[in-house]
């Protein structure tokens, strides 16, 4: 039996363990504490970790992790950084017990950033700081185009899809949303039911990708609603328009 397991850290940072038996693999280990204090409850060894980008609360945690269990090996994009001793490339397969993941190399919040897709047994995706709930990050490298394009794939994925992004920001980005589309009844239900979640201290990732279809004013750049908010046409490229949507959250 696999379990995926929700490590809350720092402000609000989520870093995740797949868990089989005796065995752990950590995905973005920002907090080394935080994960070694679960893998001694539960006395677990860790056996491999994922990066999906080279920001420090998604890496900071490595060097120490590496000294409790050296032989760990360290899978990301880019070798040589923050500990990683296997790069990873689009398409490359990497089996985490009976799961298997591929990689996905998906520009736009950094250059390197990779996610980790498992189609089966049900399709899930670790997507670190590209696509959030309701939201994605930043745009802090590359062209707009490049992160429209990489949310573009994320779209493709089959809908029900379990997103597994790395911070709590769902409500913040869905006052942002309301903001664009006040008038959209998926946006009003979710914001109500997040926001009652939030109250009671409770996580709202992962989320089914099908939701963000309806909500996320990122993945509806055709949204009438998003588009007269923001005075987009449709002459524009959805790289232009996925650009304004971004800048107006950044000032939003
Ligand atoms: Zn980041």
């Amino acid at each position: 039996m696999i379990n995926i397991v929700r490590l809350p850290a720092f402000e609000d940072n989520y870093l995740w363990i797949i868990r089989h038996g005796s065995e752990a693999w950590a995905i973005d280990p920002g907090d080394a504490d935080v994960v070694s204090a679960y893998l001694d409850e539960h006395h677990l060894a860790l056996v491999g970790i994922l990066l999906t980008h080279r920001h420090p609360d998604h890496t900071g945690g490595v060097e120490s992790l590496l000294q409790e269990f050296p032989h760990t090996p360290v899978w990301g994009s880019t070798i040589g950084l923050c500990g990683i001793s296997n790069p990873v490339v689009e398409g490359q397969i990497i089996d985490v017990f009976d799961m298997r993941f591929e990689v996905m190399h998906l520009p736009g919040h950094v250059d390197d950033h990779v996610a980790y897709y498992c189609a089966y047994p049900d399709p899930l995706l670790f997507c670190g700081d590209i696509l959030f709930m309701a939201g994605c990050g930043r745009n802090m490298e590359g062209t707009a185009g490049a992160f429209q394009t990489s949310l573009a794939r994320i779209s493709a994925l089959p809908p029900e899809t379990l997103i597994y992004c790395a911070h709590e920001y769902t409500l913040d980005n869905l006052k942002f949303a309301r903001h664009l589309m006040p008038n959209n009844q998926a946006v009003a239900d979710r914001f109500a039911r997040v926001t009652e979640a939030r109250a009671r201290d409770e996580a709202t990732v992962p989320g089914a990708l099908e939701i963000e279809f309806h909500t996320n004013p990122f993945l509806r750049l055709d949204d009438a609603e998003v588009m007269s908010s923001l005075s987009l046409t449709h002459s524009m490229s959805p790289a232009t328009r996925f650009r304004a949507v971004r800048l107006a959250k950044d000032k939003f």
